[in-house]
Order: C-alpha cells, then structure tokens, then sequence
C-alpha cells in the first residue's frame, strides 16, 4: 500500500521529499559511513546540521539576533513548567484561556506562583478566541500567555492580545511556519514540533535574551534552565539529534517552496477548499466562529455520532486516516497542516461530498 492523506493532528504528516531524502541518507549521512542517529552530537557533522538548522529557521522566521533559538526535549508540555521556572520574577503571570493545552500551562503555573486566568472561551466549548484588546493585565504580570493556535479546537489568534507592555508568551506548536509571525512582538514563541514541523522529541523555544537570566525559581533543575541551554548553544547535554536534522530539513523545504508568505498562501487556499465547502454543506458544519477558524485544524460535526462514526470509518477505507476528531469535541477534525497537499484537501472534500449525497 502506498502513502494515505494523513490528517492526524500531530505526530503529523511531513513532506514526502524529506522523508525521500532522509532515507536516503540512513545508512551513510554524505561519505561519513554512518547515519546522522549514530554520530556524536559533538562531531563536525553534527555540528553542521545543528548550525545549519539553526540559521535556516532564522532566515525563515526573519529571527532578530537578540533572540535565541534553543533546541530542547520534553515537548511543548515541559514548557508549560520551563516558562514559569524562568520567567516568574514576580510570581504573577497572566494566562488566556482558550483551550486544553492553554488550560494545562496555567494549571502548571500555578504550581510556581500566581497565575490568573484574564479571560476564556470556556463556556461555549472554546469554539471562539475572546476578545483580548482591553484585559485586566496584572500590574505585577512577569508576562502573559498564550496558546495561538487551537489545535484541538480549531480557532487561531488573528490578533495578538493587548498585553498593556507586558512579556508575550505564546504556544505556536500548531501553526509553527503555517505563516510570518512578526517575532518582536512575543518575549517567547516556542512550540512542539510534531504538529507542523518535525519528528516527535523536538520542541524549539524562541526567546529574547533579556529573558534569560540566572535568576530562575529555587529548585529549577539544571536542564530546565534556559541559560544553560542558550550558554551551550543547545549542546549541553545530548540533543534530540536525529529530530533535528530532520526538521533541519523540513527547513530547507520551506525555503525550497518559497518561504513563510508562500505557505501562508498555499495554507489559506487549502483551507478555504474546506471552509466554503463546510459553509454550504446540509450535513457537515463547522465547529468554529468562522473569524477565529485555524488554517491548520478544521474540527467539523455532522450532528449525529453515529453517522460521524461512520464517516471515519469510510474515509479510513478510502485513504483519508486520522480524521477522529478530539474526544472533548466529538465528530471529525482534518488537520491540514503544511506539508498536507492540495490534493489530500480536494480529495477529502471530494469524500464528504459523495458522503453527503449517500447519508442526506
Ligand atoms: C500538541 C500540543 C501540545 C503538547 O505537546 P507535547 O509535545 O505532546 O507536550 C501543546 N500545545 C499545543 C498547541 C499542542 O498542539
């Protein structure tokens, strides 16, 4: 059996090409005699790759140079403790809530300080991003915090919250170079980068180096320390090394195709393919507020569980996997994530309609 469309919301679909080249490259990583899993993380190499991974994120995201990029593990899930760990001088931090993961960090935080919930899109079921232009900012806020993109439930900050001055803190795990992101305006971006980037094991933190500072809670372990990381250049201990590399190459895709602005393009036409469809349907309906609709999650419904069931079950069959949506949503989600093609978007689109036809 050859590839599917692959709509899982993370470990998610990456591009063929680098998948192509990376086996390639398995047994010999260019004349080395080994693969890139069994080199040290100290040899030439590797350092090449670590660098060269680097800098190309760098020029993707347009990353000013007092801005680090550390390559770190835990997943994002480990930052939602790293961020306070650093970054609470005050023991106060603001946290919007607009969804599970957003709900985690500051469930988290709470464990460091004081983290206060400044508003939420809670009572209808996160289907929408509250409005965030006048929020009563902490005075003594060290920052405050978001999640940008919902994975979970589909809604996306088109705006960046007003935080009156205060450090912008925002989880972009799923929709990390889904589109340009002015990196000025956050004190720290950071995301997983099994969503929309790389391999599980990799989570890339994009931090103003004002931030990093020795000054970190009582009892921050060593390896929770942003600065050991930044002073070691992401080499303080063993790094994901082969997750690297490949987002290393998932990079150089990237500027293969154009950059950040021709994925911004590529992701809105894609998702209008869905959208419009979804708009007009008499059996499928979005979830979102259509002004807060992800490009990257599209969760959908038909109304009836059983029928949504059923609907998995024969996309599955016709090679279009992993479109169970979360089980605090319920239905259907299509993740729709970069190295999705335009082709995997039409011919889900193509599905739903027969789908519809046959269940009406
Ligand atoms: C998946 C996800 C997480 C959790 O990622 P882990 O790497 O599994 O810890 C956090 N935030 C967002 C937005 C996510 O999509």
């Amino acid at each position: 059996m050859g590839r599917v469309y692959n709509f899982s919301a993370g470990p998610a679909v990456l591009p063929e090409e680098v998948l192509r080249e990376a086996a390639d490259e398995m047994l010999d990583y260019k004349g080395t005699g080994m693969s890139v899993m069994e080199m040290s993380h100290r040899s030439k190499a590797y350092e090449e790759i670590i660098k060269t991974a680097e800098q190309d994120l760098r020029d993707l995201m347009n990353i000013p140079d007092n801005y680090k990029v550390l390559f770190l593990q835990g997943g994002a899930s480990q930052q939602f403790a790293m961020i306070p760990m650093n970054l609470m001088k005050n023991k106060v931090a603001d946290y919007i809530i607009t969804g599970q993961w957003a709900k985690k960090a500051y469930q988290e935080a709470q464990i460091y300080g004081k983290a206060n919930a400044i508003a939420s899109s809670a009572d209808k079921t996160f289907s929408y991003i509250p409005d965030c232009s006048d929020l009563p900012i902490s005075e003594d806020a060290d920052y405050v915090y978001i999640c940008e993109n919902n994975t979970i439930y589909g809604t996306k900050f088109k705006t960046l919250p007003n935080t009156k001055g205060k450090t912008l803190v925002s989880d972009i795990s799923s929709c990390f170079l889904s589109e340009p992101i002015d990196v000025t305006k956050y004190g720290l971006v950071y995301g997983g980068v099994q969503k929309n980037v790389g391999p599980a094991g990799v989570v890339i933190v994009i931090i103003r180096e004002d931030l990093i500072t020795e000054d970190t809670l009582p009892g921050t372990p060593t390896m929770l320390k942003y600065k050991i990381h930044a002073d070691n250049e992401s080499l303080y201990n063993t790094p994901p090394a082969y997750g690297i590399y490949i987002c290393g190459k998932v990079f150089k895709w990237l500027k293969k195709m154009g950059g950040l602005e021709v994925m911004k393009q590529r992701n809105e036409e894609k998702a209008k393919i869905l959208y419009d469809f979804l708009d007009q349907s008499k059996l499928f309906k979005g979830t979102v507020r259509p002004e807060d609709r992800s490009l990257m999650n599209v969760p959908f419904v038909t109304g009836n569980e059983e029928l949504d069931a059923k609907f998995v079950k024969e996309a599955k069959a016709a090679g279009l996997e992993n479109l169970k949506g979360h089980r605090t949503v319920g239905g259907m989600r299509a993740s729709i994530y970069n190295a999705m093609p335009k082709e995997g978007v039409e011919a889900l689109v193509a599905f739903m309609k027969k789908f519809e036809a046959e269940n009406l």
